[in-house]
């Protein structure tokens, strides 16, 4: 049986890497709803291979308007929201990701105003829509836990994500909403290859999936597995914790 059938879903950043692999899994589990992104030539594309009842909605999520539009319009189309992926993040465009010494106030701003503060602005713009008893599942990262060179801002942010997503949890207790944190270890995505020189690309993956114990990188339909479960009513008991996809390199490496 299809598990998220008629569940209706927002997915933020769903037409690309691992927030299209969420869609897809969604799609094929019977979920309708939303993707979101501002690209609208990956949202068209992305559009096109989710089961027809999907629709797909232009927005920026660190813009408090795009925000409340996503939201009104996916309720007014489907008549309520179950599940809110809140995918949206990691590289911000054009700005690479820096060590204290190089990294400008002005990058520090961005990283947190993409990954942190739009995360928790999206939540907030969600609840006049999200019906009681919902799922919203936060996608934070493996780089919460563990440092990587240049990874520290985006960490910290990805790290203050799931304290945050506990802090939500207990004030949404009230309307039965369970909050979660899924948060992927290395997973080739377009962000990944846009941080690594196309000639390098394959070598550095190399160096990470050296240090995962499972031996392989993930793919995006790993989340998209994980991403079911927290979304689905399986996980009614599992409220306001991380789960990490990240083939062990976490927590046993
Ligand atoms: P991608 O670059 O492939 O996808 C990022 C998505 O976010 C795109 O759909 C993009 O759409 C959207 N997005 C980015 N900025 C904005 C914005 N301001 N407003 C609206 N949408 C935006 O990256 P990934 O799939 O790798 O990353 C997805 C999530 O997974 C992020 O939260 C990232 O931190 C997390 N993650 C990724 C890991 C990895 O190894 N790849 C590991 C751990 C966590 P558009 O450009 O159309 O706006």
């Amino acid at each position: 049986m299809s598990k998220l059938k008629d569940k209706v879903a927002v997915i933020t950043g769903g037409n690309s890497g691992i927030g299209y692999g969420i869609a897809s899994s969604f799609s094929d589990e019977g979920a309708i709803g939303a993707i979101t992104g501002r690209n609208k030539e990956t949202l068209k594309s992305s559009l096109e291979t989710l089961n027809p009842n999907f629709i797909a909605l232009e927005g920026d999520i660190t813009r408090k308007d795009d925000l409340d539009r996503i939201f009104k319009t996916t309720s007014e189309k489907f008549g309520k929201i179950d599940v809110l992926v809140v995918n949206a993040g990691g590289v911000v465009d054009g700005v690479p990701m820096e060590t204290i010494t190089d990294i400008t106030e002005e990058h520090y701003d961005k990283y947190m105003d993409l990954n942190l503060k739009g995360a928790y602005f999206t939540v907030k713009a969600s609840l006049p829509y999200l019906k009681d008893g919902a799922s919203i599942i936060l996608i934070g990262s493996s780089a919460a836990h563990r440092a990587a060179p240049g990874m520290t801002v985006y960490g910290a942010a990805k790290a203050a994500v799931i304290s945050m997503a506990k802090g939500i949890s207990l004030d949404l207790l009230s309307r039965n909403i369970r909050v979660n944190v899924l948060s992927p270890g290395t997973i080739r995505t377009p962000a990944f290859d846009k941080m690594i020189p196309a000639e390098s690309v394959n070598d550095v993956l190399q160096t990470w999936v050296d240090i995962i114990p499972v031996g392989r990188a993930g793919q995006p339909s790993d989340i998209g597995n994980a991403a079911v479960f927290l979304a689905s009513d399986d996980s009614q008991f599992v409220v306001g914790t991380e789960i990490l996809s990240d083939g062990g390199m976490t927590n046993i490496s």
